[in-house]
């Protein structure tokens, strides 16, 4: 028998993870008469009708209520794009009064979802959108984004009721102070890099410094303190000139190819299962910008799509997961290791501070059902994968009906 720590969790081939920019205190008067459009809202208008968070949960997670949704929220004052707007946008901080603090709350609270900390303002208006400067670009010294960030994890926790487990950088921008401040503030995971790009015309084109797709697309880890680095591998708009009309001629040939173009496009994904990495899509929580442009990716626009990647990934060994269940698994699995005692038993080394997380493990060469618990407690093992705690003891295989 040899057992070992599977890759991810219940020995999925892919992590996937629907990731939220933007979740904000904020909506912009889109239609300019105080009244609520769809597609204005980023959250301000809470579970209101037509509101952003009612339009995920009705539009699209109804469909698949087994999606989990990391939500980036920028904690203050998310300013527009430009000094002189051109429609009006309300903005207050995520704990601006009661109510907005318990609709934040009960989105963190809710197992489907997480919080995490994307900034305070966001950045910098500028003259023009050209010239907005994302907040990490802002910071002169690790100390004056450590105090920032200090700032708007207080108001986070005041909101929230605990501090955010990791976050993005607004925009995917950084700069020589970044990574040092994420280190030293105590974040466990962090999205530093719009992982892909460049090898596709795509409009994000941030990446590191990592041309190889193999790692690229895998988790990493950076700073003293081991931040677990979460890739962002996936454009929720993957399927947009397929699966949505397109007046362009350039749509009009994209749906003559039909299902080849969309075969052509799901090549991604199978890229990203076969090589067991991260499939993380990216979305804004709202197409709406003061400066009257449309910002993209957003879910309205690619509600079709979003449909289509997750109809496509519903027969899939895949593992549907937030930000931090993501990166508590990565750290279980770095720092437990399987000491095998004899041809059916064994022990797990662990940190103390992992204990009753769960481990799964691949045995080969054993043809026990089940594993007996150091607690006396039995678990199923499935085509030679178990789901386990950490605990102190032996673990046993049972063997027929033990
Ligand atoms: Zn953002």
């Amino acid at each position: 028998m040899h057992i070992e720590a599977c890759k991810w969790y219940n020995d999925a081939h892919s992590p996937v993870l629907l990731m939220m920019d933007d979740l904000a205190n904020t909506w912009v008067d889109t239609k300019g008469n105080g009244e609520l459009e769809l597609g204005g809202d980023w959250g301000y208008h809470k579970y209101a009708e037509q509101s952003a968070m009612q339009f995920l949960m009705d539009r699209i997670l109804s469909q698949y209520p087994e999606v989990k949704v990391t939500f980036f929220v920028p904690v203050g004052e998310r300013v527009g794009i430009l000094e002189q707007p051109v429609l009006n946008q309300i903005s207050l901080p995520i704990n601006a009064d009661e109510e907005s603090k318990q609709f934040f709350r009960s989105v963190h609270e809710d197992s489907r979802f997480e919080l995490a900390y994307h900034g305070t303002t966001h950045g910098r208006v500028g003259e023009s959108a050209a010239e907005f400067v994302q907040e990490w670009s802002l910071f002169s010294s690790v100390e004056d984004a450590r105090e920032t960030i200090q700032a708007g994890m207080s108001i986070f926790r005041d909101a929230v009721g605990e501090f955010p487990q990791g976050g993005k950088y607004c925009g995917y921008e950084s700069n020589d102070f970044s990574d040092d401040s994420i280190d030293e503030s105590g974040f466990t995971w962090w999205c530093r890099y719009w992982n892909r790009g460049q090898n596709e015309q795509e409009s994000l084109n941030i990446r590191g410094s990592d041309h190889n797709p193999l790692t690229n697309y895998d988790v990493k880890r950076f700073g003293k303190n081991n931040v677990v680095d979460i890739p962002s591998t996936l454009n929720g708009a993957l399927l947009n000139g397929v699966m949505l009309p397109d007046a362009s001629w350039k749509g009009r040939i994209k749906r003559m190819l039909g299902r080849g173009y969309i075969r052509w496009k799901l090549r991604q994904i199978d890229y990203l299962l076969r090589h067991r990495l991260v499939i993380s899509i990216q979305e804004h929580i709202a197409p709406s910008r003061d400066d009257g442009k449309r910002q993209s990716p957003n879910i309205l626009d690619d509600c079709d799509s979003l449909m289509g990647i997750f109809g496509y990934l519903s027969d899939k060994n895949v593992w549907h997961c937030t930000g931090s269940e993501l990166a508590r698994y990565v750290n279980v699995r770095d720092h437990t290791s399987v000491v095998q005692l004899n041809s059916h038993s064994f022990k797990l080394l662990y940190p103390l501070s992992f204990r009753e997380q769960e481990i799964s493990l691949r045995m080969s060469g054993s043809s026990s059902s089940r594993i007996r618990l150091p607690n006396q407690e039995l678990r199923e093992v499935k085509n030679g994968v178990a789901n386990v705690p950490l605990q102190d003891g032996e673990y046993f295989m049972v063997e027929g009906d033990g």
